[in-house]
């Protein structure tokens, strides 16, 4: 007689088949192998493939094993996918034998996410740098967990052909690793070889150069004579020239007509990172992962690089080489520092076609590393800084777009196209906000066809038209005009947001917290008012109806002077405030020097009479008259440059000079704070340590009215945004005040406070609108 079996046993044992649907980032991180993988160690039957918008799997074999598989997809993804949604079904089982990988499906609705470029992996270096292999010093060496995506991929699903790969055929050795489940270039769809891949060539003066070893010389030879080449690299051009000499990075900024806003540094390695800023471990992580930002880093004193490179600055924007192109560039007599800017003429896009480069950049570059795989999407890095160990993003493009935000709830299809400077858009499909790459400034002709194309691009591939288009209310923005004529076009509705309300949705959006009630600090140098005036000190209650924005206080607003040159003109700044406040701007201060008998007599008119003048209440400008005052900077070159010197020079400092600025009401009121900085000056304090008493001023009182207004609206949560915040000195003052306090405090840290997070907020926005109709 036997025993009975345990039930849970045989249930256990019982031969069943499931039909698994992974949604993510799921296309182009070696998704399939490891399920295949997974599937042979389980010893199970079925397939998997890719479709539009996921990872199909039908798995067969006994429960427990199955059960397994289920189990460990989750837990051990392979690093690069993000899975959003695993649905599981029970199908009758096949009986069928082993395990493969089927051809992709064409479902033409829903659409996968694209996933973003990622640096060359340790792996592949491996092979790169070992004289044996065959892909030793290839160019373009990658694999399944590492390469190009974002900006070779061209249609989905993510396969070969639906890349600009489909030009390079491969190899016979390619193709078996390619088809080979063990290897680990199985299905890497930009599989390539010295055989088969891409090819470099070098181009000087209407001659061009071939073969790897002979372009890789003509390039150091040029970067060791201290000239400057223009490099295609992943997601375009980049302008590179001997970072440690100050004549090449003059001659590259007279060029590109570029005078003081700082350079990126492309370093060897991480000890050569190491010798020339302070690298702590999140900034080490930072520089390492596998989106290779730019990190900014405070950089040592008398390091070798030369002044010219962040002039006036105590940081450094420094990363490693993330392709093995960039590898390349370093030879022996390469300087292991290299200037790495953005390929393109001032105010103009990045150049990412070889002819257009070769044309655009003909007189900024003395020479062109090319090579001819084409860029489906331009992308430029990242910028990326630390604060209290957190990560502050200044820039989000190469590594992150076009991953999602993740949105509450599924909702309409909504466009937002986002503000002027530092320009991206965001596309909102289901669940997920779609933020592009950076665009830059939309002042020029070419951004915004750029910027038209881009939004092309990206509503193709999600193949979604959209229903709502959200822009700023500022009726001067390009954006806004561009919004006008593409929801005309499509006869879909146009709605605009407040600047500031957007960018505290954005804040809200990215925490996941659109319900939520906020205490919204948005400070920043320029947004449109709902009383039409220059906003940019803004205290806003929000939500809990995310549509809900209430203005609970503001900096005390002043004339600024001849709008546009006022903002490129911090001395004019430094005046209107002093005017303001009823303080006699005398002959000895700085402001007044830095401006002739006619601008200065311009100027007192203007304020006399508010002629040309835009009333503001901007922190941003704020920033620029302190600046002015203190001797840091008459003229600005780029945006937000005396700000960002003033930020540094109170970095320096031992100690703050204590300042006041008041709170009146619901206005903070800067006057006794330039009374106590004028007495400081005609006695002689020290620049730095008065830099440092305002960021502390500054802080003190934003953080008093704001803990006041939210406590008088029962609102445990204060969040901060707006460009200023880019300055960590003052968000981590007001940062540790706020937590004192007992408040929750937001902070951004995965889209950016300034105005390239503001698309994500104005999404959010427009699709609160549609909701409540
Ligand atoms: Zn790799
Ligand atoms: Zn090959
Ligand atoms: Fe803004």
């Amino acid at each position: 007689m036997t025993a009975q079996l345990d039930p849970a046993l045989v249930v256990g044992n019982k031969v069943d088949r499931r039909r698994i649907i992974v949604r993510g980032i799921v296309q182009g991180v070696g998704f399939r192998p490891f399920v295949a993988r997974l599937a042979a160690a389980l010893e199970l039957s079925g397939h998997c493939g890719n479709d539009d918008s996921s990872v199909f799997i039908e798995v067969e074999g006994p429960r427990s094993a199955v059960d397994s598989m289920c189990r460990r997809l989750r837990n051990e993804a392979p690093p690069l996918s993000v899975i959003v949604d695993i649905q599981i079904d029970s199908i009758t089982p096949r009986g069928d034998r082993g395990f493969r990988i089927v051809d992709s499906r064409h479902l033409g609705n829903a659409r996968t996410l694209i996933p973003p470029d990622v640096a060359t992996c340790t792996d592949c270096l491996l092979e790169f740098t070992d004289p044996a292999d065959r892909r030793y010093r290839h160019p373009f060496v990658n694999c399944t967990n590492c390469g190009p995506r974002f900006t070779v991929i061209t249609d989905l699903p993510y396969d070969r052909p639906a890349t600009t790969m489909a030009i390079f055929p491969m190899c016979a050795r390619c193709r078996l690793e390619y088809d080979d489940p063990a290897d680990r270039r199985y299905h890497a769809q930009p599989i390539s070889c010295h055989d088969c891949g891409p090819r470099i060539s070098f181009r000087k003066d209407g001659t061009s150069v071939t073969g790897d070893a002979d372009v890789l010389r003509s390039v150091q030879d040029e970067l060791a004579a201290g000239r400057t080449v223009a490099v295609k690299g992943l997601g375009g051009f980049h302008l590179v020239c001997d970072a440690t000499s100050s004549a090449a990075v003059a001659r590259l900024r007279d060029r590109k007509r570029r005078q003081h806003k700082p350079f990126a540094v492309l370093a060897r390695d991480l000890r050569t990172v190491d010798t020339i800023c302070r690298v702590d471990d999140v900034a080490a992580d930072l520089l390492t992962s596998p989106a290779r930002p730019i990190v900014l880093l405070p950089s040592r004193p008398k390091a070798f690089v030369a002044p010219e490179v962040a002039p006036h600055l105590d940081e450094l924007g420094v990363l490693l080489p993330y392709t093995a192109l960039h590898h390349l560039l370093f030879g022996p007599d390469t300087p292991p520092l290299l200037v790495m800017t953005s390929g393109n003429r001032t105010d103009e896009p990045l150049c990412f076609d070889n002819d257009d480069a070769l044309h655009r950049l003909s007189d900024i570059a003395d020479a062109f590393l090319l090579h001819d795989r084409p860029i489906a999407v331009p992308c430029e890095d990242s910028v990326l800084t630390t604060s209290r160990g957190r990560v502050v993003p200044i820039r989000r493009s190469r590594g992150f777009a076009p991953l999602p935000v993740a949105l509450p709830a599924p909702g309409p299809v909504v466009l937002a196209v986002g503000a002027e400077v530092k320009n991206t858009f965001c596309l909102t499909r289901q669940d997920y906000a779609f933020c592009s790459a950076h665009l830059g400034d939309m002042g020029s002709l070419e951004s915004q066809r750029a910027f038209e194309r881009s939004v092309e691009q990206m509503t193709a591939m999600h193949a979604v038209t959209p229903e709502l288009v959200v822009a700023d209310d500022h009726p001067g923005y390009s954006t806004r005009h561009w919004a006008q004529r593409y929801s005309d076009a499509l006869d879909v509705p146009l709605r605009t947001v407040q600047h500031h309300h957007a960018h505290i949705a954005s804040l809200l959006a990215e925490h996941g917290r659109t319900r939520t009630a906020v205490l919204g600090v948005a400070f920043d140098g320029t947004g449109y008012g709902c009383d039409r005036t220059v906003w940019g000190g803004e205290f806003l209650a929000v939500g809990p109806n995310i549509l809900d924005a209430q203005r609970a206080g503001h900096l005390r607003s002043f004339w600024l002077p001849g709008g546009d040159v006022a903002v490129r003109t911090p001395a004019r700044v430094a005046l209107a405030l002093l005017a303001e406040a009823g303080i006699p701007a005398t002959a000895e201060l700085a402001c007044s020097r830095a401006l002739d008998d006619t601008e200065r007599a311009l100027v007192d008119s203007q304020l006399r009479t508010g002629t040309g003048c835009a009333r503001t209440t901007s922190v941003g400008r704020l920033f620029d008259g302190v600046s002015a005052l203190l001797g840091v900077c008459q003229r600005a070159s780029y945006e937000a440059q005396a700000a960002i010197e003033l930020e540094a020079l109170a970095r320096s400092a031992a100690r703050p000079i204590p300042l006041d600025i008041a709170v009146a009401s619901d206005v903070l009121d800067f006057a006794p704070m330039l009374d106590g900085l004028l007495t400081a000056i005609r006695a002689g304090a020290d620049a730095a340590e008065l830099a440092l008493g305002f960021h502390h001023a500054l802080a003190t009182a934003t953080a008093e009215l704001a803990t006041r207004s939210a406590r008088e609206r029962n609102i445990p949560t204060i969040g901060l945004t707006g460009g200023v915040f880019g300055n960590r000195l003052l968000s981590g003052l007001l940062q540790t005040a706020l937590e004192n306090s007992g408040f929750e405090v937001l902070t951004h840290n995965t889209v950016p406070s300034n105005d390239g997070g503001l698309c994500l907020g104005q999404a959010v926005l427009g699709i609160a609108m549609t909701s409540r109709g």
